[in-house]
């Protein structure tokens, strides 16, 4: 793997990257967007947050699961054999994409604008110079390129945990100045240098650098008495033409006014 900094973190990659990688989503979404209530008398996060609400709730979601990740509990719970590797492969692959693997979508000279990639920046450069003091992710550069070593994990999940509180505390009180700060201190723009590095890194790769689904069709089965019976699973052939059939028969507004 080009952005892999050595075999352990491959290794670690090739065994735990996809479970932790669903772990992560299924954390983001279940106990992460799930959870952080405002206090009392304050408003939603698109009136006091206005153009940072999303990013920082989808940032606090991603912290969450961070922070839940990297923990006993899970194999506890029987999810996982090894929480630690689990736990040390999401982190590796989290920090890479952050910092890293997705300015690939990006061309040379944007900003970083979408939602979920400014969270997945700003968590990540975040806890990378707030851990400098203690070299807790090393930033090392051989051959003419770049790699993040994490080399203490358990002070990343302090990290971690700690822009949670935060995030958290900016949620409840609705406070515009400092996710305001917090994104456009680290989630906005992008080292030129680095950019045009992983990108020429990239050139040799052929993968897509979005992906998308194509969602399953649940087809039921009545009774005589119209109740539903059973059902079969269709599985479209093409996104296109899922996309279409929504549009046919979804739309809300007919294409005539
Ligand atoms: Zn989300």
């Amino acid at each position: 793997k080009e952005f892999v900094n050595d075999s352990t973190e491959l290794e670690l990659e090739e065994k735990y990257g996809k479970l932790a990688d669903k772990l992560h989503t299924a954390l983001h979404e279940v106990i992460g967007h799930a959870s952080g209530q405002l206090n009392p008398g304050v408003g939603e996060t698109k009136e006091t947050l206005k153009n940072y609400a999303s990013t920082l709730e989808e940032g606090r979601a991603d912290l969450v699961g961070l922070y839940y990740l990297y923990s006993p509990k899970l194999q506890e719970l029987g999810l996982v054999d090894d929480w630690k590797k689990v736990g040390m492969a999401a982190y590796d692959g989290y920090i890479r994409n952050g910092l890293m693997t997705q300015l690939i979508r990006l061309n040379l000279g944007d900003d970083v604008e979408e939602a979920h990639m400014r969270n997945r920046q700003w968590v990540s450069a975040w806890v990378f110079e707030k851990g400098k003091a203690d070299n807790v992710i090393e930033k090392i550069t051989r051959d003419g390129k770049t790699y993040y070593n994490i080399n203490d994990y358990e002070k990343l999940h302090d990290l971690f945990g700690q822009l949670l509180r935060e995030t958290q505390r900016i949620k409840s009180e609705g406070d515009y100045a400092a996710v305001e700060h917090l994104v456009e201190t680290y989630g906005v723009k992008v080292d030129p240098t680095l950019h045009a590095e992983i990108l020429e890194r990239n050139k040799q790769f052929t993968s897509a650098p979005y992906s998308g689904f194509v969602n399953p069709v649940l087809v039921p089965k009545m009774n005589d008495n119209g109740e539903i019976e059973s059902f079969t699973i269709e599985q479209p052939k093409t996104f296109a033409e899922q996309m279409l059939f929504y549009s046919k028969n979804y739309s809300n507004l007919p294409v005539v006014n």
